[in-house]
């Protein structure tokens, strides 16, 4: 092991020493003092924003280099001892070891200079003098983009449907649990689409499975364009989609099935596998009043049920259970 000694700090000039230290770092920092006016503003971060320090050193503009509108920096927030809002002003945030003063927090910021869209990650430490007075803020930040597009894209992964990008079947099964838990709280109904694509089997002969992946991209992007904000729309499997509607009654859910198959129809894909058609939709409707105890597979079971009947029937219709079920145990 070898024995590392510091380099002595220059005696005559320790606050220049600490200063160049600072001003030299790769690390993007800016120092506020007491009064929250800019006094260190170093090259990083000269470079992160693309403002210089002689514009900002001695304001109180330090937000100015990271947001369009006026708002605290995170040092700012723990100078006027206003880390209470901290949870309102960034999208996430932590307190390191090394005492309650420390703070950290993480967030898009589009910085208005430099043009550019980072996601920052900002770690501040008050300075105290020896009565424990703060008599500057030190702010570091790092640019934590590429980590959180990242991060993104493995949530988008786990949830999104590879083909077209509508929730996958997991997300469903997720979804479909927390709103059955939802509509059990609140005694709402849950209403569910089962939407199944007729005949698919002769357009994949037909077209070839690339023209079917095609297809099946359209018919996505046209029962994803008659959702509200709350609803949800999942890739169940294969050539079937799954409609969660949450509040929605049975008279509701029958509504929005019969605009979907519509809709679908409208497109006017023909279907050669079948004579003259167009490629229509099945679509099989259930309503569910939750009561405890229960689960949502007996929803599903039902909207099931119900597109059973409606491909039994002809296909290219609804079909609606009979009545409101209540959920049975
Ligand atoms: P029905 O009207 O009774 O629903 O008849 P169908 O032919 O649609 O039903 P069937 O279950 O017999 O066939 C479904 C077909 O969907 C078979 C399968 O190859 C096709 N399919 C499933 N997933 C995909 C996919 O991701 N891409 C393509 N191109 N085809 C798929
Ligand atoms: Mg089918
Ligand atoms: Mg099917």
């Amino acid at each position: 092991m070898h024995n590392v000694q510091p380099l002595p700090v220059p005696a005559q000039a320790p606050r220049r020493y600490a200063f160049d230290v600072l001003e030299l770092l790769v690390i993007p920092a800016f120092v506020l003092d007491a009064q929250g006016r800019v006094s260190m503003w170093n090259r990083a971060c000269e470079h992160l924003t693309g403002v210089l320090a002689h514009e900002v050193l001695g304001t109180r503009d330090a937000w100015r280099s990271f947001y369009q509108h006026a708002r605290p920096t995170l040092a700012d927030l723990v100078l006027q001892r206003r880390t209470g809002e901290v949870a309102a002003l960034y999208d996430d945030h932590q307190r390191p070891g090394g005492g309650d003063a420390n703070l950290s927090a993480q967030s898009w910021c589009d910085m208005p200079r430099s043009g550019r869209r980072r996601y920052l990650a900002a770690d501040v430490s008050p300075i105290l003098d020896g009565d424990g007075a703060v008599v500057a803020v030190v702010e570091t930040l790092r640019d934590m983009t590429a980590e959180k597009q990242a991060q993104i894209a493995l949530e988008q992964l786990a949830t999104k449907d590879g083909l077209t990008g509508l929730a996958n079947r997991r997300c469903f099964d997720d979804t479909l649990h927390a709103e059955w838990q939802r509509a059990l709280r609140q005694g709402q109904p849950l209403s569910l689409l089962m939407v199944d694509v007729d005949n698919f089997k002769q357009y994949n002969d037909a077209y070839g499975h690339v023209g079917g992946d095609a297809c099946l991209q359209r018919i996505a992007g046209a029962v994803a364009s008659e959702m509200r904000t709350n609803d949800l729309v999942a890739r169940y499997g294969g050539e079937e989609f799954a409609v969660i509607l949450p509040n929605q009654s049975l008279k509701g859910a029958a509504i929005v099935a019969e605009r979907i198959r519509c809709r679908v129809e409208r497109l006017q894909l023909p279907n050669l596998g079948v004579g003259k058609q167009y490629v229509t939709v099945s679509i099989g409707a259930a309503t569910a009043l939750a009561a405890p105890d229960t689960d949502p597979a007996h929803l599903v079971a039902t909207a099931d049920a119900a597109l059973y009947r409606a491909k039994h029937m002809g296909r290219n219709r609804i079909s609606l259970t009979l009545e409101e079920v209540v959920a049975a145990r």
